[in-house]
């Protein structure tokens, strides 16, 4: 999952991305918001933290803009203190969510997980497909009720997978929502990923579809 995070207070921003990649997402980051604005029109996020306060273009207008182009990804806008007006505003701009600063980290991760969740057309925190059931609160994925050993990059992988289970995703799609911006991609990577991915998973749960991608199916 990938998560794009706009903040112009440097500090925030570190213990922001910090937290995120410690939870497991793959994070960019941008400083003010003519680059978020940027970045939030030609990258596919799974979710935006977007500061309401920004300098170059506000969050609102950011936000805005996205929306009217029609990309839909959830958005949490994070608020001043006492600004009821920047989260009705936010709220009208399309906002998903928001949090007041200052907040705690947990309940960004939380609120976010939740957004994620939603925008995938799933309930609750768990994620069953076949033998497999993923917590995403726990970074977790088990497999017949025993936890599974996963690198970071085959955690993210099959979560991705988890989340669009039944759906045909494509090579590009997974290299998209698992690297950051700087990361080197290379489709090849990812076969690797998914092969190593197979061995610790039962039959063909990982399915190839020719000249398309990969599903993973539901059972
Ligand atoms: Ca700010």
């Amino acid at each position: 999952m990938r998560i794009l995070v706009v903040e112009d207070d440097k500090d925030l921003n570190a213990q922001l991305c910090e937290a995120l990649v410690e939870a497991g997402y793959v994070v960019d980051k941008a400083f003010d918001g003519e680059e978020g604005h940027f970045l939030g029109d030609t990258e596919p996020y799974d979710a935006v933290v977007l500061d309401v306060g920004l300098p170059q273009m506000d969050g609102i207008s950011v936000l805005e803009n996205w929306r009217r182009d029609g990309r839909t990804m959830p958005v949490l806008v994070l608020t001043a203190r006492d600004r009821w007006s920047d989260k009705v505003q936010g709220i009208d701009a399309g906002a998903d969510d928001y949090v007041a600063k200052p907040f705690h980290m947990e309940e960004v991760l939380a609120r976010l997980r939740a957004l994620v969740r939603r925008a995938a057309g799933h309930a609750s925190n768990e994620i069953e497909a076949g033998p497999l059931r993923l917590d995403a609160r726990a970074g977790k994925v088990t497999l017949d009720g025993r936890s599974l050993k996963l690198t970071s990059h085959e955690f993210r992988l099959l979560s991705y997978l988890m989340h669009h289970k039944d759906e045909v995703i494509s090579r590009t799609e997974l290299t998209e929502h698992m690297y950051d911006q700087d990361f080197d991609r290379d489709s090849n990577t990812i076969e690797v990923f998914v092969g190593r991915l197979r061995k610790k998973l039962p039959g063909e749960i990982i399915q190839t579809v020719r000249g398309l991608g990969y599903k993973l199916t539901g059972g």
